[in-house]
């Protein structure tokens, strides 16, 4: 479950002195889409958790103010049928930054409480 996993990693984040940001593009996005879902959903997500992606996605957007856009629009292969698309088509994997393409991602069952496709590592499709 990917709220367990972001709060741990928020712990240690707070646990360290809010120092190290998430600079990783696919695990930022997983993390933003991820959040962004929940919210939609109702779900509380933890403050030191919507903290350390706010903190993250601003110090990622000042290094690189079109990060996100350029990101998007490098192509990747589904890391379960290989078929290649823009990044935009693909969903990411929250965990271990897997990257699936929409068939791929509906043949994961569905988490029943965040309605994500869950990945075989543990983590969440999102996106
Ligand atoms: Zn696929
Ligand atoms: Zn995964």
């Amino acid at each position: 479950m990917s709220l367990a996993y972001y709060q741990k990693l928020a712990d240690e984040w707070d646990a360290g002195g809010r120092t190290e940001l998430v600079t990783h593009d696919y695990q930022l996005t997983g993390m933003f889409c991820w959040m962004q879902g929940a919210m939609k959903k109702k779900i509380p997500v933890p403050a030191n958790v919507r903290a350390w992606v706010a903190h993250s996605w601003a110090a990622q957007k000042r290094l690189y103010p079109n990060w996100y856009w350029n990101f998007l629009g490098q192509r990747e292969n589904c890391d379960m049928c290989g078929a290649r698309y823009l990044l935009e088509n693909l969903s990411f994997c929250t965990r271990l930054n897997s990257t699936y393409c929409w068939d791929c991602r509906g043949r994961f069952e569905i988490s029943p409480i965040t309605g994500n496709p869950m990945c075989s590592c543990g983590g969440e499709i999102v996106g």
